[in-house]
């Protein structure tokens, strides 16, 4: 039997990178840059006022005070926006507010709050009552972020913060790895479209909506998510319908010992079938379909679950340049627990602080319990038995 990490390195090592692509800025959260930002401009972009309030000369309002206002004239008005502004005459003031551009000449911006004016009653005077220090609220041209400047790394994971600073530098578009595009494919002839009614011995297909949601939460793109009964003509011209358009195909189902495994028996060709010492997951396959990548993954709800958590999840978001492993911890554990030997065994659990405490019982149709869990418990192969007390490693399902 292969071990779990043996197949994690045959895994990791079929699903590769998309070329770079440039995108627009709605389409880029949480994709990784792919080549460094370079300011094209600075920011801000010109010297402007940091308050409303009013454009002066320091040196005219030196004298200022409480009980001795300097009264100056207002020549002129600046909103926000406003681009024709004329310079500031020495002995006279304009009115500004937050954002305006500074009239040529002003030294320093003094707040409204600091005047007596009332900004409802534009007032041809203002008595200014505070002196000001010469660049007092005052936003200079470049201190922000100076033109030619790199402001953001390639590899870096695109933030509402670093789409902001790409849009205020007049990018539209950065240059980031694609999503993974993937197919997920159900098998089954038992299996049955939610919404359908039941004859007996069918069963509602789980898998698809779950891996799609699984694939979509670690960044990828799901192309579409077809399922097919155990035949494997139909299953070979639904597979070769996709093919070009994924860079990963995902199976569920038709892989384990019995007869009518429909993955088994139309890929043996292309999949390596294997069994990894693991549960849930023993049954495991990869291998390429017309240069796909394919992984087949068990078909039991839990195991196709638990096999993408362990399998495909790391390289799938590595291919994308996103951090791969879920977080792994050492903590204690509240209850006994057996497991098989010879098996790394992935049992759910609840963690709580620096406690976990096991969830559910370790057989793989179990979906309830891994619905409400937070973590994987991660126990190795050698391990039979493990007391309360014990220190065992979790994988935070609820991070990374
Ligand atoms: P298989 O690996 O095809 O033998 O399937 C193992 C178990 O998982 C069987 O009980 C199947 O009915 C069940 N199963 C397989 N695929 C799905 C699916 N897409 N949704 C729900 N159950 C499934
Ligand atoms: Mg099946």
């Amino acid at each position: 039997m292969r071990t779990v990490d043996e197949h994690q390195r045959v895994i990791a090592g079929l699903i590769t990178p998309r070329d770079p692509v440039v995108m627009p800025l709605a389409d880029a959260l949480g994709l990784a840059l792919a080549a460094d930002v370079v300011a094209p401009l600075a920011l801000p972009g010109f010297d402007n006022s940091a308050m409303d309030g009013f454009a002066v000369y320091a040196d005219d309002i030196a004298g200022a005070g409480a009980e001795h206002p300097v009264v100056l004239p207002v020549a002129d008005d600046i909103p926000a926006g406003r681009t024709d502004t004329g310079a500031l005459k020495p002995g006279t003031a304009q009115r500004i507010m937050t954002g305006a551009p500074l009239p040529a000449g002003a030294t320093a911006v003094v707040p409204v709050e600091a005047t007596d004016a009332d900004f409802a009653k534009p007032s041809p005077t203002v008595a200014i009552r505070t002196a000001a220090r010469a660049g007092q609220h005052v936003r200079r041209a470049g201190e922000d972020v100076a033109a030619g400047t790199t402001v953001l790394r390639a590899g870096q994971v695109l933030t509402p913060a670093a789409l902001g600073l790409a849009a205020a530098l007049g990018l539209g578009e950065l240059t980031v790895l694609p999503r993974q595009r993937v197919l997920v494919m159900s098998t089954g002839s038992e299996l049955v479209a939610p919404g359908t009614a039941l004859l007996p011995g069918q069963i509602y297909e789980s898998n698809a909506v779950m891996l799609a949601a699984a694939v979509r939460d670690a960044g990828g793109e799901v192309v579409a998510c077809p399922m097919v009964g155990d035949d494997v003509d139909a299953f070979r011209d639904a597979l070769s319908s996709y093919t070009t358009a994924a860079d990963l195909i995902i199976t569920t189902g038709g892989v384990s010992a019995g007869a009518y495994e429909v993955v088994k028996d139309a890929l043996s060709g292309e999949v390596e079938f294997v069994k990894v010492a693991m549960q849930p997951g023993m049954p495991q396959g990869s291998g390429t379909v017309a240069g796909t990548p394919i992984v087949t993954l068990p078909g039991n709800p839990v195991s196709s679950l638990v096999s993408f958590e362990v399998f495909v999840r790391a390289p799938l978001r590595a291919a994308m340049g996103l951090v791969g492993d879920r977080p792994r911890r050492t903590v204690t554990l509240t209850d006994d627990l057996t497991s098989p030997k010879g098996k790394r065994q992935f049992r759910r659990g609840m963690l709580a602080g620096e406690t976990v405490t096991s969830f559910g019982p370790p057989a793989s149709h179990h979906l309830r319990w891994l619905a409400s869990s937070n973590c994987l418990l991660d126990i190795d192969e050698d391990v039979e038995q493990i007391a309360a007390g014990s220190a065992v490693r979790v994988w935070d399902l609820s991070a990374g």
